[in-house]
């Protein structure tokens, strides 16, 4: 793991320590405590540059989706938010953070990819009308599974704290710049690989890169697009020259080449296992069992992902 991990087990007794926590407690207090500061505290993790790490965890009622790791950046002309939040309530709440922060225009909101984590917190910017910067596929992913993700979402939290699919204003086909007075960002659309729709982003005032999903550390990761594509992806993130990343899950920071050492591991035991499984004719439901299984020791969340990793993988590998 990474210099900056905290070791997978901390993050694995996260749920049971709450759980223990809130088991002497009445049940009208847990919204509250389900964000309590410690987890939601912000971090200035570089000039001008403020990110709040996401739970590791699955959006549940108690914790308004906040699961992804978002956050903004001040500039000299305005405000860029770099991840909306998980609802619209966690959009509100880093609204809130924004606005007690600085006066600034919030002028640029980026939706990372089409991911509900990542893009239901857009509704509470809405009232600022910024440009939403997005992948050019995102807006047909958007289409395709945003009222999905939507009922969803209103399912567990119910619609006022769901808030609407927001589509983005300004499309990314290959790479785009934005200038914020004292800095600029940079952004890269990406092929096929966490989703169809990654777009990444480096920060000229700091140089950290914003690789959102391309990029998950302690959890494990979750394949929506391309095995190949991703491994792909991997090796043009080590060539933006960026050395600090702020991950879409795990710490607030990290050291990116050992970061990405830690996932195309595990993307490539992922496609190794999948392909060997393929070859000896194991079906797909005896493979989401075994392939990867050395990996989850490494990985919060594995038992929940792993398996669906391994049928998105086969899917893709056996026609190969
Ligand atoms: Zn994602």
């Amino acid at each position: 793991m990474t210099a900056d991990a905290v070791h997978p087990r901390t993050f694995g007794a996260g749920p049971s320590r709450r759980h223990a926590l809130f088991a002497g407690l009445c049940l009208c207090c847990l919204p509250t405590l389900g964000r309590a500061a410690e987890s939601f505290a912000i971090e200035e993790v570089g000039p001008g540059i403020f990110v709040r790490k996401g739970l590791i965890a699955d959006a549940t009622v108690d914790n308004d989706d906040a699961i992804a790791n978002v956050g903004f950046i001040v500039g000299k002309t305005g405000v860029l938010v770099t991840e909306s939040g998980g609802s619209l309530a966690d959009g509100r709440w880093l609204r809130a953070e924004i606005v007690k922060r600085t006066d600034k225009p919030i002028t640029h909101v980026v939706l990372t990819h089409v991911h509900p984590d990542h893009v239901f917190g857009a509704g509470a910017f809405v009232q600022d009308k910024p440009v939403f910067i997005g992948h050019a596929k995102l807006t047909e992913a958007l289409s395709a599974r945003g009222e999905f993700y939507r009922k969803r979402l209103i399912d567990l939290l119910g619609e006022d704290r769901t808030g609407p699919v927001v589509y983005p204003t300004m499309s990314v086909a290959d790479t785009a710049e934005i200038d914020l007075g004292d800095r600029r960002l940079t952004f890269t659309a990406h092929g096929p690989a966490h989703t169809t729709s990654d777009l990444s982003m480096i920060d000229s005032g700091s140089g950290l890169l914003f690789p959102a999903d391309l990029l998950f550390v302690n959890r494990i990761p979750s394949l929506d697009g391309s095995l190949r594509g991703w491994l792909t992806e991997i090796e043009r993130l080590k060539t933006l020259g960026a050395t600090r990343a702020v991950p879409g899950h795990g710490p607030v920071a990290v050291d990116l080449a050992p970061a990405l050492a830690d996932l195309s591991g595990y993307l490539t035991v992922l496609r190794d296992g999948t392909r060997a499984a393929i070859a000896k004719d194991v079906p797909i439901e005896k493979a989401v069992t075994s392939v990867a299984a050395e990996q989850r020791d490494a990985w919060a969340l594995f038992d929940t992902y792993n398996g669906r990793n391994v049928t998105v993988a086969y899917q893709e590998l056996e026609w190969e």
